[in-house]
């Protein structure tokens, strides 16, 4: 179970955003999961998107084709799914993080 860093308490898993800031339901700090774990997140996914074509014997071009939609439905997937198997460091967030875990200062 994951866990406020503010106030302790349980986080569900479908409060917490891998990508976004979210707030706790308790206490209401604005919380983020850490933007290593973001960029690993996104990393493994574009590792998959291009292995598992590899490993059922796509090469040049249908590779290239196999590859964007299998991006998409795995990073998807991860972002459901990847908090439940390794659970994220949730941290008090104070930024906007991109998608593959560059930080965008708050307007
Ligand atoms: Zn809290």
């Amino acid at each position: 179970m994951l866990r406020c860093p503010s106030c302790g308490s349980d986080l569900p898993y479908n409060h917490v955003h891998i990508a976004k800031p979210f707030k706790c339901s308790v206490c209401g700090e604005r919380l983020c999961v850490g933007s290593l774990y973001l960029r690993l997140n996104y990393w493994g996914s574009v590792l998959f998107s291009v292995l598992v074509p590899l490993a059922f014997g796509l090469r040049g071009f249908s590779l290239v084709l196999a590859i964007v939609p299998l991006w998409v439905v795995i990073s998807v997937l991860a972002l459901i799914l990847i908090k439940r198997i390794i659970p994220p460091k949730i941290e008090r967030c104070h930024r906007e993080l991109t998608l593959d875990g560059r930080e965008k200062p708050l307007l």
